[in-house]
């Protein structure tokens, strides 16, 4: 998160937290318990700082002191039995502070400097072979505490924004799946129409009925075109029948064509009328 967007109210009791990220507050790590203290939440209920850590909170916050849930803490490290770890990674999925190495199917290991002694891991390990081991404390590893817990709590950080990222990332691959299978659905379903019997079956219809009709408009322009032009032509051969000046072989030509003309009047006619009868 960016640091405009830190409260720092939050951000001061965190900074008294020791970061060890057990949940044994009742939250998810000490970030999470540190904002629920700013929103009124009891301060006695992290182990692991224990009284001195208590005070400090009461003291930031102007607050009563109260006696602790559980005064009982050990400082401890997990320690992985190698030979017997069947390489499962489920502890590398429950160490809130990415502190054991290891890859699916090989050996595992604790990465000592930056393990907390939360004892988040033991309880998922199938094999049952990490065990919690006691800390020295020595005055080096005194001083060396609270820059571990800087550490802890840049990892456990990193580790909730990048759990954070992969959800958004699974969400917008949800979300593309299921478009693409909307799409496909669609399709699909247009497909199958188009290869459904019986709309086949009515399109085609439907086609034979359009180009009959196309062909019954042709055959009536055609019949009324050649009866105009078979009424010009028999009215062209009584006026030419009716001259006796004119030629014997202009009137045969015209009787010749009064007959074709009925002629084709006639095919014309027939079509039309089969055409009729199929419709
Ligand atoms: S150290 Fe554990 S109990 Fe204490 S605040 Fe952090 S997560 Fe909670
Ligand atoms: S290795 Fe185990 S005990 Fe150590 S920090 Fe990770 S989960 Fe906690
Ligand atoms: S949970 Fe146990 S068996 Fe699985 S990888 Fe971790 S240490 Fe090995």
């Amino acid at each position: 998160m960016s640091d405009k967007f830190r409260d720092p109210i939050v951000e001061q009791i965190n900074n008294l937290l020791p970061q060890t990220q057990c949940r044994k507050c009742g939250y998810e790590g000490c970030k999470p318990y540190s904002e629920a203290i700013a929103k009124g939440e009891a301060i006695n209920r992290c182990p692991p700082g224990g009284e001195a850590t208590m005070q400090a909170i009461a003291e930031l916050l102007d607050v009563e002191p109260l006696a602790l849930t559980d005064s009982r803490h050990i400082k401890r490290y997990a320690y992985i039995r190698e030979n017997e770890c069947i390489g499962c990674t489920k502890c590398v999925q429950a160490c809130p502070v990415d502190a054991i190495l290891g890859a699916a199917k090989y050996m595992h290991t604790v990465i000592r400097d930056e393990c907390t002694g939360c004892d988040l891991c033991v309880e998922p390990c199938p094999v049952d072979c990490i065990e919690m081991r006691p800390v020295e404390t020595t005055l080096q590893t005194r001083y060396a505490e609270q820059d571990k817990a800087r550490r802890s709590r840049q990892r456990f950080e990193a580790k909730q924004a990048r759990i954070e990222r992969l959800k958004q990332e699974m969400e917008a691959k949800r979300k593309e799946r299921q478009a693409a299978l909307k799409t496909q659905k669609s399709t699909d379903k247009s497909n199958s129409s188009a290869l459904d019997p019986v709309h086949t079956a009515i399109a085609r219809a439907k086609a034979k009925v359009a180009a009959k009709s196309s062909q019954k408009r042709s055959a009536q322009k055609t019949t009324a075109f050649l009866k105009k032009r078979l009424a010009a032509a028999k009215s062209k051969l009584a006026l030419a029948e009716q001259h006796a000046t004119i030629d014997s072989k202009k009137i045969t030509a015209l009787q010749q064509s009064v007959e074709n003309l009925q002629q084709q009047l006639q095919t014309a006619e027939n079509e039309l009328h089969q055409n009729n009868r199929s419709h």
